[in-house]
């Protein structure tokens, strides 16, 4: 009893591998019926020779298993014992032990078992062919050469036969079991650790979800109101102060956005939000965002859009946009002097699917040669001392790569260090529009630009606009940034309070944010549309939340919302989404806002 108890506790030791575990059991089960027979042959009088190999077996097999798992080498005890079974036990148990007329029959399918479960590689091969060779010539002597096989009297052989059956047939059955014992607690075990590691994913996702709109709360008022200090008529100094501090919270902006989409690759949860889109508008529009900075850093910015690229794709815009970006902005961040250029090109066609090759070439400080496998690697930036000084995460690439993996697409990378570097992105998007885009003036368009300035867009004194937000500084912000359109502006810091204003007017446009304590902006817009009496039942409803990505955009749109702004928001983007809401008789046009009165409510 003591001893099954011990065996048990040495099988479910934590320290021992499975391979371990099931060597020590068989190992015991094995001797324990050796030694069952051994005495079982002393009872019967079987032959000496017989005893004496059971006896060594009994003494020595077990000595070589404990010093095998002292040592961690199972394996090595596991074919010592295989090979003595297989080339001296088995013979001697056969023609010592009344050949087809004993037990021993029943220890070659035993040999079997063993040399299955407990031996890997060439040497099972080589055990399983000669065992099987032995138990060939076994059978055949017994058949030619009977006299090789020492006589043994009829009841003898009976009850060797009997007792080699049974114990054999007990051998097998506890390995068996034990096998499934072990592979139910192993499913068990992995299927915990999946829970954990989901549950711990899920809280993680959750976490940088809450961070994100945490951290960007306070951004919106850094930037809101840093804009409003930049349309102020102010000293030199202080405009360039303000404009760092614009860079800075857009540069903070970017790593909570790359932090984010990270941990959505992390959990498996990152999807592509195709849409039909114009590849002019596209690429002009990164080129403006990235003109101004290449400029700045004394950098020449060329773009060369082969023609012949067709002017209506269907992809995920936004992240084909977010690629470029990246890959252009490591592009002006890495090169000191020279130039950068964006190359598109076409690529193959299959059907209605066409390989679009964006090619960035820099002329910066190169990447080495051993630095380049590691590139697309989470976290991990080249050369850390000497580019300490440029900001930076190390997510971007990695961003890029399982981005563009997703979109069936693949990235590669040419660079000669202290030379340049050329990065190729290679996106399959479906043509929906087959007319060239032709010859693209973006250059052009572009090099005379300067840094943008406040340009008021229009002025709507008669508009009723309400803003619904529990936090008081963004219905500051809001007010301020659109103070100058002279706008009728009502603030609400909770739904219970934004539902009585609804009730007494009529607004044009409501602002809503969405996570508010007690009811949330969604919640709030539906009673707004069925409140009883309520003068706003047929309002516009923009979104005005800190919920970022496209899966918050999806979610306003099936909620019923009429637009979405993410926070932080700028002055331009809340006139512009106000020139789309608003009445036209309403607006009194000012500008460049009359194109935006042209476009339709875009769900980007
Ligand atoms: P980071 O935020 O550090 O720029 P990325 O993932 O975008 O992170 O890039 C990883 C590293 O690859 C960078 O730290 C930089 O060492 C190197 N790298 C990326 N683009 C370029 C480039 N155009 N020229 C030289 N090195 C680059």
């Amino acid at each position: 009893m003591r001893f099954i108890k011990w065996l048990r506790a040495e099988i479910d030791r934590d320290d021992l591998d499975f391979q371990e575990k099931k060597f020590l059991l068989l190992s015991f089960v094995a001797d324990f019926f050796v030694l069952c027979v051994f005495l079982a042959d002393i009872v019967l009088k079987e032959n000496i020779v017989e005893i004496a190999a059971l006896g060594v077996t009994v003494v020595v097999a077990p000595a070589i298993s404990l010093t095998s798992i002292r040592w961690h080498r199972p394996e090595l005890g596991a074919q010592i014992i295989g090979t003595g079974i297989v080339c001296i036990l088995l013979p001697l148990a056969f023609f010592y032990g009344g050949g087809l007329h004993g037990g021993a029959v029943y220890w070659f399918a035993f040999a079997y078992l063993f040399i299955g479960l407990m031996i890997t590689g060439v040497w099972r091969l080589i055990l399983l062919v000669f065992l099987t060779l032995l138990t060939a010539f076994v059978f055949y002597a017994a058949w030619r050469f009977p006299e090789l096989i020492h006589p043994h009297p009829v009841m003898m052989g009976i009850k060797d036969a009997a007792v080699s059956a049974v114990y054999v047939g007990i051998a097998i059955y506890i390995m068996v079991w034990f096998q499934n014992r072990q592979y139910a607690r192993e499913n068990r075990k992995a299927r915990k650790e999946a829970e954990k590691v989901e549950s711990v994913s899920k809280a993680q996702n959750l976490f940088f979800s809450n961070m994100s709109h945490e951290i960007r709360t306070p951004i919106n008022t850094i930037l809101g109101l840093n804009e409003m200090i930049l349309r102020e008529d102010i000293s030199d100094e202080v405009a360039e102060d303000a404009a760092n501090i614009q860079a800075a919270g857009k540069i903070l902006l970017h790593i909570i956005n790359d932090i984010l989409d990270m941990s959505k690759f992390q959990s498996g949860q990152m999807r592509l939000s195709p849409v039909n889109y114009n590849t002019g508008d596209m690429l002009s529009e990164i080129v403006a965002m990235l003109w101004i900075r290449a400029k700045d850093k004394g950098l020449s910015f060329h773009v060369n859009i082969s023609p012949d690229i067709p002017s209506g794709l269907y992809g995920d815009e936004v992240r084909v946009k977010q690629i470029l970006l990246n890959l252009l902005n490591n592009a002006i961040k890495y090169t000191k002097e020279g130039s950068v250029t964006l190359s598109v090109q076409c690529g193959d066609r299959v059907g209605d699917v066409i390989n679009i090759v964006y090619s960035v070439t820099d002329t910066g400080i190169g990447i080495r040669k051993e630095h380049i496998p590691h590139l697309f690697n989470a976290f991990s930036r080249m050369e850390e001392d000497k580019n300490r000084y440029i900001e930076g995460s190390g997510l971007g690439l990695s961003i890029v790569k399982q981005l563009v993996d997703l979109m069936g697409g693949s990235v590669t990378v040419n660079s000669v260090y202290t030379k340049g570097s050329t990065f190729v992105a290679t996106i399959p998007q479906r043509v929906v529009n087959n007319e060239a885009v032709g010859e693209l003036d973006i250059e052009q368009h572009h090099a005379g630009m300067q840094r943008p300035v406040y340009n008021q867009k229009f002025e709507a004194p008669e508009a009723q606009v309400l803003v619904v937000d529990d936090n008081e500084i963004n219905l500051l912000v809001v007010a301020k940034l659109l103070r100058k359109t002279r706008i009728k502006l009502d603030t609400a810091v909770s739904g219970a309070e934004a539902l009585l204003k609804t009730l007494e007017t009529k607004y044009d446009v409501i602002f809503m944010d969405h996570l508010m304590p007690e009811m949330d902006g969604i919640e709030c817009s539906q009673l707004i549309k069925e409140q009883t009496g309520g003068k706003s039942r047929d309002s516009r409803v923009v979104a005005l939340t800190a919920n970022a990505g496209q899966e918050a955009r999806k979610l306003f749109e099936q909620k019923g919302f009429d637009g979405y702004l993410e926070k932080p928001v700028s002055g331009e983007a809340l006139e512009n989404e106000l020139i789309r809401q608003l009445p036209k008789e309403l607006l009194q046009m000012a500008g460049e806002g009359a194109d935006i009165a042209e476009e339709s409510v875009q769900w980007l």
